[in-house]
C-alpha cells in the first residue's frame, strides 16, 4: 500500500497539462533584474555599483546574515541600474539591472556551450561535509519548491539536533506544475548525484526520495538509477494527496513521524530538500555554477505553448510568458506558483526569482470566485486541514479582529495550503482571513519578543 500523511488533505483536479513536455531552454535575455530578497531571511547586500561589469555567475549581492543567501548574475553585462523594482506581487524591492551588449551575449553563449566540470569525481569525493556546505552556501542555493529557505541553513542543524535521514521532496502536489517532474525525467543521474552530495553535507547515511504515484515514469526511472548508484537511497512512491509536498506532511508520509507543534522538522531527525535543489547542488559542486537559472512551468488551459522552460533567474516574466505564446485573451487571473498555494500576480513586468516554480494563467471562467454563502457548520474544513486546526473558527476570529483568540487557536501552525477554502461548500474565503490573522499575530509575537 502506498504511504501518505495521516491528517486531512484534499484531491484537487491535477491539471498537469505539461506533464509530457520536455524542458525547453529559453534564449539568454539581454537584460535581467536581480532582486536581493529572493529567499526567506535577510536580503542580500549589494556588492556592485552602477557601471560595473559582471560575468555570468559573478556575485551580485552577498548574504545579509546567517539566514540569507548570495545572489549572482545570470548573464554577463553592465550594471545599468541599482534601484527599486516592483515584484510580480507589486512589492517594491531593491534590485540590480544587468544589461548585456552583443559581446557579452556572444561570450555567454560560447561559455555555456563549452561548459566543463570544475571538479573531477576524485576531487568531489575528497570534499568533506564542511566543504560541501561552504560550496552550497557560496552558490546561493535555496529551496526550489517555492519556500526558498537557504539550503545551507537546513544543513546546519541547531545544537542538540541530529540529522538521521534526508528526505527529497519530489512530490510536486500542486495542480498544473510539472517542472520537477520534467527535471526528474531528464536529469536523473544528476539528481541522484546531488542527493549523495546532500547526504554527505548533512552527515546522514539514508535518503528517501518521495514521489507521488501520478509520476510513475519518474518513480521507475529514479528507482532504477538509485538502485544502480547507491543502496542508501530509497525511492518511495506516495499516494496522491494534497498537500503532501508540505514539509511536515512529507515527513509523516515517508518516515511516519509528526513534527511537534512549534518545532523544526529536524526534531524528527529529518532534513527535507526539494528535488530541484538536489540538482542545483550537483551543478554547484561539479561545475562551480551558482543558482542562476531554473525550470519554470508556464501553463494554463488557454496558453498556446504551455511548457517547462529553463530560464535565467531575473528574466522578465513577460518575456518568459511570451516564449509560451503570450497571455491568452481569456485570462482572468495570473498566479505565481500553483492554484492552491500560489499568489495572484498584479503585474507581469517583473523579474523572475529563485522561487518562481510556475506561472499559471487561468481563464476568466475558472478565476471567478463563487458567491460566499453562510457557514453551514459542516466541519469539512476541519476534516481537510492537514495541521489539525479549526479553519472556520480561526477565519471568523480573524475577521472579527480577536487576535488573542486567533493566536490561541494556533494560527501560526497554518501552512496556508488552502485545503479549507478548497473544500468549503459555502465557498467562504477562509484562507484570506487566516492569512490576515497569521500576519497580524506574527507581528504581535515579534513585538512581544522584542520587549
Ligand atoms: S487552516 Fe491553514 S493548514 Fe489548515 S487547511 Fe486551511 S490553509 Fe491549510
Ligand atoms: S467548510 Fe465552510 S461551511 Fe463547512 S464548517 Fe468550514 S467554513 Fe463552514
Amino acid at each position: 500500500m502506498l504511504h501518505t500523511f495521516r491528517k486531512g488533505g484534499v484531491h484537487p483536479p491535477e491539471s498537469k497539462l505539461t506533464a509530457s513536455e520536455k524542458i525547453v531552454p529559453v534564449e539568454l535575455p539581454r537584460e535581467v533584474v536581480i532582486t536581493f530578497a529572493q529567499h526567506i531571511g535577510a536580503p542580500a547586500k549589494c556588492e556592485l555599483k552602477k557601471g560595473d561589469h559582471v560575468n555570468r555567475g559573478d556575485l551580485v549581492a552577498a548574504a545579509g546574515g546567517f539566514v540569507s543567501a548570495n545572489v549572482h548574475a545570470s548573464i554577463s553585462g553592465t550594471v545599468t541600474k541599482i534601484d527599486k523594482y516592483k515584484t510580480a506581487l507589486g512589492i517594491p524591492v531593491d534590485t540590480v539591472t544587468i544589461t548585456a551588449d552583443e559581446e557579452d551575449h556572444k561570450r555567454d553563449i560560447e561559455a555555456i556551450a563549452a561548459l566543463k566540470p570544475l571538479r573531477s569525481d576524485e576531487e568531489i569525493a575528497a570534499l568533506d561535509s564542511k566543504a560541501l556546505v561552504a560550496i552550497i552556501d557560496g552558490a546561493g542555493i535555496v529551496g526550489l519548491g517555492g519556500a526558498t529557505f537557504p539550503t545551507k541553513v537546513k544543513l546546519s542543524p541547531p545544537p542538540g539536533s541530529t540529522a538521521e535521514v534526508l528526505i527529497i521532496n519530489a512530490v510536486e502536489c500542486e495542480p498544473y506544475l510539472t517542472n520537477d517532474h520534467a527535471l526528474m525525467l531528464e536529469c536523473p543521474d544528476e539528481i541522484i548525484a546531488g542527493v549523495q552530495l546532500l547526504m554527505k553535507a548533512a552527515g546522514v547515511e539514508r535518503a528517501i526520495i518521495g514521489i507521488e504515484a501520478n509520476k510513475g515514469n519518474a518513480i521507475d526511472l529514479l528507482t532504477a538509477k538509485a538502485a544502480a548508484a547507491d543502496s542508501r537511497i530509497e525511492v518511495m512512491g506516495l499516494k496522491v494527496k494534497y498537500p503532501q509536498g508540505g514539509e511536515k506532511q512529507l515527513i509523516d508520509a515517508t518516515i511516519g513521524k509528526e513534527v511537534p507543534s512549534g518545532a523544526l522538522p529536524i526534531a524528527t531527525g529529518a532534513i527535507v530538500q526539494n528535488v530541484a535543489t538536489a540538482y542545483a547542488v550537483y551543478e554547484a559542486v561539479k561545475f562551480g555554477k551558482p543558482l542562476i537559472e531554473r525550470v519554470v512551468t508556464v501553463t494554463g488551459p488557454s496558453v498556446a505553448k504551455p511548457g517547462n522552460y529553463r530560464a535565467a533567474i531575473g528574466i522578465n516574466m513577460k518575456e518568459l510568458i511570451d516564449v509560451a505564446g503570450g497571455v491568452p485573451a481569456d485570462t482572468g487571473k495570473i498566479i505565481l506558483g500553483g492554484p492552491m498555494m500560489g499568489k495572484s500576480v498584479v503585474q507581469i513586468d517583473a523579474p523572475t526569482v529563485k522561487g518562481t516554480s510556475g506561472i499559471l494563467m487561468l481563464p476568466e471562467k475558472e478565476a471567478v470566485r463563487n458567491k460566499v454563502e453562510p457557514c453551514i457548520r459542516c466541519a469539512s474544513c476541519v476534516s481537510a486541514c492537514p495541521m489539525g486546526l479549526e479553519p472556520y473558527l480561526i477565519s471568523t476570529l480573524s475577521r472579527l479582529g480577536r487576535w488573542e483568540e486567533v493566536e490561541e487557536a494556533k494560527v501560526m501552525n497554518c501552512i496556508e495550503c488552502g485545503c479549507c477554502s478548497f473544500i468549503c461548500p459555502s465557498t467562504r474565503p477562509i484562507l484570506d482571513f487566516i492569512r490576515l490573522g497569521k500576519t497580524t499575530v506574527g507581528g504581535i509575537i515579534r513585538a512581544r519578543q522584542q520587549k
